[in-house]
């Protein structure tokens, strides 16, 4: 098995010290480590589609060789490195981050493009802080499962190429509750094109260091815009432009999933658009624009579902000012900026008529959408649910008996009743006026509407069962996730309202 080698962020400058002593790591990019080596460590699951990216054959994907690399019992020769980073989170400047529980081996020439191999839990890197380096099995279930299931959604996302066991314990205080325990340990190898994140920038801004910030700013465009070719400053705007329609066009995707991120904080944005770290993230259930899955986050909700769109754009203002030193003209950058919370809307409405399968124009469409999403909301509808029923009905069966399985509430009120009434047969006619074959238009919405989602109750499952070493459901699942807008008749049974002994599907960012 021998990978392309493309180190192309090796020619930026590492760090001069090869500990792992913590420590501020100025004037480098990343600092070469040693990551742990393991011996008893098992792999649970492995993504073929992942390896095939990488340019990895069939019979190498299946090979000892290569399940020691993925157990990390072997690196392949490789040269791994931990990165600098810094960011803002939930709001406040934390200074230096970078990969404290992270380690890259290396960038790979796959299919398409070239690809960065990293695993998360080999241990202690220079920017481990208070942290051991180390991951614990529910974590890195949520992280290879839901990173997957993204991708098979068409969400721009990191992927996971194998989850596995470390065949240690690392302690943690897994309920905040100063109780901490031994915890089955694990390791992830995750993919994608880049792990430069806004925060990557951020850093040399907040160092004042705009050497090495042009150095990563040029580097960036290089690998990943290079249909930029920096001639002059306002090619940083270009590039900043497009950071943001990438970052744009993520979000849509959240939103028009029901996706919540968690925690997104400025070092957990990729600057090439992909979703990236995946904690205390979640499905909306019932419709609820104000909900969070993150507990930590309680209080402020600040990264709850109907805020996800400012956040995006306050992070983008945190980025924009990192970069204002390369070309100092902030009107350009504010131009972006301002444009952003317009185009957000406009997309959204183009997604939203797509889920709904309206081809045409029709002035009463925006209303019509905003009382669906009232509807919902009041009467507790199920996100995905509602949109996938809407996708499988013919049109005269949209009816209020037909879609009475979606909401979270015994029993509605005559007036919500109707109201829902009216809406269906408003939308009814509003299908029949446009003319669409109704086959046609019941395939084109369900592309759009998945019907299988990793809820965090079905996660919470599975890592109970895998951490007494039932790895049923966790395969099972890691299979279901292949096929979210099909009719796959094997995930039938969990294709239901959230059941009410469930839990609030919320979680702590602990790692
Ligand atoms: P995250 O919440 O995963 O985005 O991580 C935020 C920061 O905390 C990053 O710098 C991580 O590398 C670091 N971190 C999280 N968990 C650990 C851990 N177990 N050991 C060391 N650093 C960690
Ligand atoms: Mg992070």
């Amino acid at each position: 098995m021998d990978f392309k080698l493309d180190n192309h962020f090796l020619e930026l400058r590492a760090d001069v010290d090869r500990t792992n002593r913590p420590r501020q790591v100025l004037d480098a990019f990343y600092s070469y480590v040693e990551p742990r080596v393991f011996t008893d460590s098992k792999l649970l699951l492995s993504s073929e589609s992942c390896a095939m990216l990488l340019g990895v054959s069939k019979d190498q994907f299946h090979s000892k060789y290569f399940e020691n690399f993925l157990t990390a019992q072997l690196n392949l020769g490789m040269e791994p490195y931990a990165c600098l980073y810094g960011g803002h989170q939930f709001g406040h400047w934390a200074g230096q981050l970078g990969d404290g529980r992270a380690i890259t081996f290396g960038q790979v020439k796959g299919l398409d493009q070239t690809y960065t191999i990293q695993f998360k839990g080999l241990g202690p890197t220079p920017y481990s802080r208070a942290g051991d380096g180390y991951a614990v099995l529910r974590s890195s279930i949520r992280e290879y499962l839901m990173s997957e299931a993204m991708a098979y959604l068409g969400v721009p996302t990191t992927r996971a190429l194998s989850l596995a066991l470390s065949g240690e314990f690392p302690m943690r205080d897994r309920y905040y509750n100063g109780n901490p325990k031994k915890e089955p340990g694990a390791i992830v190898c995750r993919v994608a094109p880049n792990f430069i994140r806004f925060g990557s920038f951020e850093i040399f801004a907040a160092r004042e260091d705009l050497i090495n910030l042009k150095i990563l700013t040029d580097y960036t465009i290089e690998h990943y815009f290079p249909e930029i070719k920096v001639q002059d400053k306002s090619d940083y705007i270009r590039f900043f432009e497009q950071v943001a329609q990438k970052s744009l066009e993520t979000l849509v995707h959240w939103q028009s999933i029901g996706f919540v991120h968690g925690v997104l904080n400025t070092d957990n944005m990729c600057i090439t658009g992909e979703t990236i770290d995946y904690g205390p993230y979640g499905f909306l259930d019932a419709y609820d624009p104000s909900w969070t899955p993150n507990t930590t986050d309680a209080q402020h909700r600040r990264y709850r579902y109907e805020n996800q769109p400012n956040i995006v754009l306050w992070n983008l203002l945190k980025l924009a000012n990192a970069l204002y030193p390369l070309c100092e003209d902030a009107k350009a950058f504010e131009t972006i900026l301002n444009r952003f919370k317009l185009q957000f809307e406009q997309q959204m409405l183009q997604k939203n008529k797509l889920k709904l399968g309206l081809y045409t124009e029709a002035a009463t469409d925006e209303s019509m959408i905003e009382s669906l999403f009232n509807l919902m909301f009041e009467s507790k509808a199920d996100f995905t649910l509602t949109f996938r029923k809407l996708s499988e009905l013919n049109r005269s069966q949209l009816t209020f008996e037909s879609i009475k399985d979606v909401f979270y509430i015994d029993s509605m009120t005559d007036k919500l009743k109707n109201q829902w009434i009216d809406w269906l047969m408003n939308f009814q006619k509003r299908l029949a006026d446009q003319g669409v074959d109704d086959l046609v238009r019941q395939e084109k919405m369900k592309q759009h509407n998945p019907r299988f989602i990793l809820r965090n109750y079905m996660l919470e499952e599975a890592i109970q069962k895998a951490e007494l070493e039932d790895y049923s459901l966790l395969t099972e699942l890691s299979e279901l996730l292949k096929t979210p807008y099909h009719d796959n008749p094997k995930a039938d049974q969990w294709i239901v309202v959230k059941p009410n002994t469930a839990g609030d599907s919320s979680l702590s960012c602990s790692s």
